[in-house]
C-alpha cells in the first residue's frame, strides 16, 4: 500500500468508526453469532496475492460487527465497564502508526517520559502519596503476578540465591479473600507458591475478608512451620465490589513482615472521587497496588496501572542487562523494560495522555458520580420492589440482584429462574447482564459504568429484567 492509499483508507476508516459509535445503541449488546460462524466466512488458506485490503475493510460490517459484543454500548451491564473513549482510540492509532518500542528510554524517549508523566498524574488523581512509582502493565493479572514475584524475592532472595524452587526450608504462604479475583490464585501458583500454600480466607456478610479468620490462618501456618509472605487485599471484588479492611490487614501483615498488594482493578478509578477514598484507607502503607484505567476510566485496553513503594526492588528483580540492551544513558534514565516481565512494550502512555486531557479530572468525576448515583437508584428500586432481592451492599457501581418469585426459598429453583431470566435479557439484545453465583446463591450482576450509559438506560435494563421475570 502506498502512502496515498494509506491516507484514503485511513480517512474512510475513521469515518467508519465514527459511524459505528453513533449506531451502537441500535446494535445488539451481546453478539448473537453462533460458534464457528465468523471462522466459516474465511478461506482456509492465506491469500497468495496481496492488494485486497479494501475488500477486508468493506467486509467489516458484514463479517466482524455481528461478532462483536459491544462493551461501549449504553446498555452494557455485564462483567465490568471496559470503556474506550474516542480520544483513546485516536491515541492507539497514533501509537501503532509511530511504531514506537518503549522497552528502554533510548528506544523511544517520548514513550518513556510520557509514561512517567501519566503515571504521576494518575497517582495524584487517585490520591496516592508520592512514595509510589508506577509503570504501565498490560493487565491486572500481570501486575499481580509481578507483585507476588516481588514478595517472594523480598522474603527469600529466591532468584538471586541460586537455589531456585527447591531452596526454601519453610514453605511461603499467600493470603487473599475467598472473593479475590481468580488472577490472584493464578499468580500465586505461577509464582511457585504451591496450591497448598495459598489461603483463601473467609468473608463477612458484606463479602469482605474477615480479619479474625486471616489471623487464625496465619497462626496455624506459623505453627506448622510455614512462612507468611504476601497478603493481597481486594478493594472492589469482582463479584460484588466488596472492600477488604485494608488498614487492619496492613497491621496484620506488618507483624509478620509480609508484602501487601492491593487489587483495585475496577475500584481504583473510583478514588478519583475524594469522597470514595475512605474505601482504601491504609493504602499509603502497602507495598504495591494495581488498578485498571482500562476498565471504568475510559483508557482503552490494555492499560493497567501498577505502583510500587520500592522501585529499586522491582528493578533488581526484573532487570536483565545483556550487552545489546545497554545504552549510554543507563543509570540516568528510566528503562521501563526493568519494571515488569515483558521486554517489548507499546507506547500505551499516549492513550492515557490523550484521554486525560480530553475528559479532564472534573469531567471524569462528574461521570463517575453519575454512575454511582445510577447504581444507588437501581439498588433502591430492587429494595422496594416485591419479588426482588439484593444480595450485597452497593458501595460502587455494581448491583447484585435476583428475582425471588412468591417467596421461593429453594436455591436450585431460584438458580434456574435467574439463569433463565439473564439468558432472556441477554438474548433479547436490549441489554447485557452477567449471571453469577455468590456463596452458593445464583444472582444477576448489573455493572454500571459504560461511558454512554445514562439513567434512562439503567431504567431500561431494570424494566427488561422485570419483563423477563416469570409471572
Ligand atoms: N482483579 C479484579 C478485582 C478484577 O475484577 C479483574 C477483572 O475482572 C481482574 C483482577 C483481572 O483484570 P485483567 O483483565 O486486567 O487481568
Amino acid at each position: 500500500m502506498d502512502d496515498r492509499e494509506f491516507r484514503r483508507l485511513g480517512h474512510a476508516l475513521v469515518d467508519w468508526l465514527a459511524d459505528h459509535r453513533e449506531r451502537l445503541p441500535s446494535l445488539p449488546v451481546m453478539s448473537p453469532v453462533v460458534p464457528g460462524a465468523i471462522r466459516a466466512r474465511f478461506p482456509a488458506s492465506p491469500p497468495a496475492e496481496g492488494g485486497r485490503l479494501a475488500d477486508a475493510i468493506a467486509a467489516l460490517d458484514d463479517v466482524v460487527v455481528p461478532g462483536i459484543t459491544n462493551w461501549n454500548h449504553p446498555a452494557f451491564f455485564a462483567y465490568f465497564p471496559s470503556n474506550v473513549s474516542a480520544a483513546s482510540i485516536l491515541a492507539d492509532l497514533v501509537c501503532a502508526g509511530l511504531g514506537a518500542q518503549a522497552m528502554s528510554w533510548q528506544t523511544s524517549p517520548a514513550a518513556t517520559e510520557i509514561e512517567e508523566v501519566v503515571m504521576a498524574w494518575l497517582r495524584q488523581m487517585v490520591g496516592l502519596p508520592p512514595v509510589f512509582s508506577g509503570a504501565v502493565q498490560d493487565t491486572a493479572s500481570t501486575s499481580t503476578l509481578t507483585a507476588l514475584l516481588l514478595a517472594r524475592e523480598r522474603t527469600t532472595g529466591f532468584s538471586q540465591n541460586g537455589a531456585g524452587l527447591q531452596g526454601e526450608a519453610a514453605p511461603l504462604t499467600v493470603y487473599a479473600s475467598e472473593q479475590a479475583h481468580s488472577s490472584v490464585e493464578k499468580a500465586a501458583l505461577l509464582a511457585g507458591f504451591g496450591r497448598e500454600n495459598v489461603r483463601l480466607v473467609g468473608t463477612d456478610e458484606a463479602h469482605a475478608l474477615r480479619i479474625d479468620l486471616l489471623e487464625r490462618a496465619i497462626a496455624e501456618d506459623v505453627a506448622a512451620g510455614r512462612r507468611p509472605c504476601a497478603l493481597v487485599a481486594a478493594i472492589g471484588t469482582t463479584a460484588t465490589t466488596a472492600l477488604d479492611p485494608l488498614a487492619a490487614m496492613v497491621d496484620v501483615a506488618a507483624r509478620h513482615g509480609m508484602w501487601v498488594h492491593v487489587d483495585a482493578a475496577l475500584a481504583g478509578t473510583a478514588m478519583v472521587l475524594p469522597e470514595c477514598r475512605w474505601m482504601w484507607a491504609g493504602i499509603e502503607r502497602v507495598d504495591s497496588l494495581v488498578f485498571n484505567p482500562h476498565k471504568w476510566m475510559g483508557i482503552g485496553l490494555d492499560f493497567s496501572a501498577f505502583y510500587v513503594r520500592d522501585p529499586e526492588h522491582l528493578v533488581r528483580v526484573m532487570s536483565t542487562n545483556p550487552s545489546y540492551l545497554r545504552t549510554a544513558h543507563d543509570g540516568a534514565v528510566t528503562n521501563f523494560r526493568d519494571w515488569g516481565i515483558p521486554l517489548g512494550r507499546r507506547f500505551r502512555a499516549l492513550k492515557a495522555w490523550f484521554h486525560l486531557v480530553d475528559e479532564g479530572v472534573l469531567g471524569m468525576q462528574a461521570r463517575l458520580r453519575r454512575d454511582l448515583e445510577n447504581a444507588r437508584w437501581l439498588a433502591g428500586e430492587v429494595d422496594r420492589t416485591p419479588g426482588w432481592e439484593r444480595l450485597a451492599p452497593v458501595p460502587l457501581q455494581t448491583v447484585c440482584l435476583r428475582h425471588v418469585p412468591d417467596g421461593e426459598r429453594d436455591e436450585a429453583r431460584l438458580a434456574a429462574v435467574n439463569l433463565e431470566l439473564a439468558r432472556r435479557v441477554n438474548a433479547g439484545g436490549r441489554a447485557y447482564v452477567t449471571p453469577s453465583a455468590l456463596k452458593g446463591r445464583q444472582m444477576i450482576r448489573v455493572s454500571i459504568g459504560a461511558m454512554a450509559t445514562e439513567r434512562k438506560d439503567v431504567e431500561a435494563v431494570w424494566a427488561a429484567l422485570r419483563e423477563a421475570a416469570p409471572r
